[in-house]
């Protein structure tokens, strides 16, 4: 419910910022089911279901841990599970998740060498094989990477961060951050060697906020018989312990997890494949039209196109909030904010999760009539551009 509006407007919100997404109504009347006691055997039959289709989405054969948290919970416990206070990690910069993450590892104990960007494309893998070679004592413990930036709508090559560290010999840990792209971009722990995956609930999956995951290699969980950061509550043990039989060391966010339930099967019905196809038509046609209005996509390099977003960047002197705050006002739709140094520089329309091409051609109509009463310098057409796209024209 807007609080601040006369009456509610008529009409579905749209919610096209990154992330949280549109909740589809499978889902939604899932969530409304009575609570069920979290140690009787009902839950045991739901929790290990959940548990097995969860592994077919981050493809891996190994465990996912399941927190009631946001995603920044699954980031800490992916770096207190296997590291130790003083741990070097290499980070790359991509944009303002990433440095957020970096500045959690700082906070814990860590010792973060931090490979810049522009800001402007995904982790530069050239400058990450020159830091992994240059580290013939294999102090670096973890190389961390975003896989999809949602401050910038660059998705990193995670196919290529492992090739540079296999090339390189070295041992890290690889964990990598698919909080915006696990169900909507291709993504492969297993085949990609990936140690620590990190995702949330809110953006791809479908969900309301408030569940988190880390799926966990072999390696990984050998790191944490050893690593000495303190964890608690993030303890990956007592957690795979429970999941053995589909429960929980403590209460699990029980409605989520029926929410998840009908995500999941959603997801595998219609199949991996097609939902990635899905995102990547939707982003095509969603950066024609942004080409049409003769506006720049944040992303320069077309190997790193987001198909969860797309990040816009406004001319110089013109303010992508006071557009936003017109498109909110008048059509009812939010569009994510430009973070940290894109504050007010760029806009990022969120085209990942349950989205269909009548939902993007309702939210591009949107930004074309918010440029124009906004006052920002653009030509018409970009609608028409991405309408010929979808419709094979
Ligand atoms: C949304 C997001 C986060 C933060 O997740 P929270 O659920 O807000 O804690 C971290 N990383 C990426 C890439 C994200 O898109």
């Amino acid at each position: 419910m807007l609080q601040n509006a006369p009456h509610r407007p008529a009409g579905r919100h749209f919610l096209q910022i990154p992330g949280p997404t549109n909740v589809p109504d499978p889902v939604l009347r899932a969530i409304d089911n009575p609570t069920i006691d979290h140690r009787g055997p009902d839950f045991g039959r739901l929790g290990l279901r959940l548990l097995d289709n969860l592994r077919q989405v981050f493809r891996t054969a190994g465990p996912v841990v399941i927190y009631p948290a946001s995603g920044t919970g699954a980031w800490e416990a992916a770096l207190v599970n296997t590291l130790s206070p003083g741990d070097t990690v290499l980070m790359c910069r991509t944009g303002w998740f990433a440095t957020l993450w970096k500045d959690m590892a700082e906070r814990l104990g860590l010792q973060p060498i931090f490979l810049d960007t522009d800001w402007r494309r995904g982790a530069d893998v050239p400058a990450l094989a020159a830091a992994l070679a240059a580290d013939t004592g294999h102090r670096i413990k973890a190389v961390c990477v975003v896989h999809n930036e949602t401050s910038t709508g660059c998705t990193s090559r995670i196919d290529e961060v492992r090739a540079a560290m296999d090339a390189a010999k070295h041992p890290a840990l690889l964990m990598v951050d698919t909080i915006s792209s696990l169900a909507s971009i291709d993504y492969r722990h297993d085949e990609w060697g990936v140690d620590v995956t990190v995702a949330g609930s809110q953006k791809g999956l479908m969900l309301p906020p408030g569940l988190s995951f880390n799926a966990v290699s072999q390696k990984a969980l050998q790191a944490a018989e050893t690593a000495r950061l303190p964890r608690s509550y993030w303890d990956w043990r007592p957690m795979l312990a429970a999941n053995g039989t589909g429960f929980f060391p403590y209460t699990p966010a029980t409605n989520l997890l029926y929410g998840l339930d009908a995500a999941l099967t959603l997801l595998l019905e219609e199949g991996l494949e097609n939902v990635f196809a899905r995102h990547s038509r939707h982003a095509e046609a969603t950066r024609r039209a942004v080409r049409a209005w003769g506006l720049e996509i944040q992303c320069a390099d077309p190997r790193h196109y987001s198909s969860s977003l797309t990040a816009v960047r406004l001319p110089d002197g013109h303010s992508s909030n006071a557009l936003r705050a017109v498109i909110l006002e008048k059509f009812n739709m939010s569009l994510g904010n430009g973070l940290g140094p894109l504050n007010d520089r760029v806009f990022r329309i969120g085209h990942l999760g349950d989205f269909s091409d009548l939902m993007l051609v309702g939210t591009l109509g949107g930004v074309e009539m918010g440029l124009a009463l906004a006052g920002v310098p653009h030509r018409a057409g970009g609608v028409q551009a991405a309408l010929n796209y979808l419709a094979g024209v």
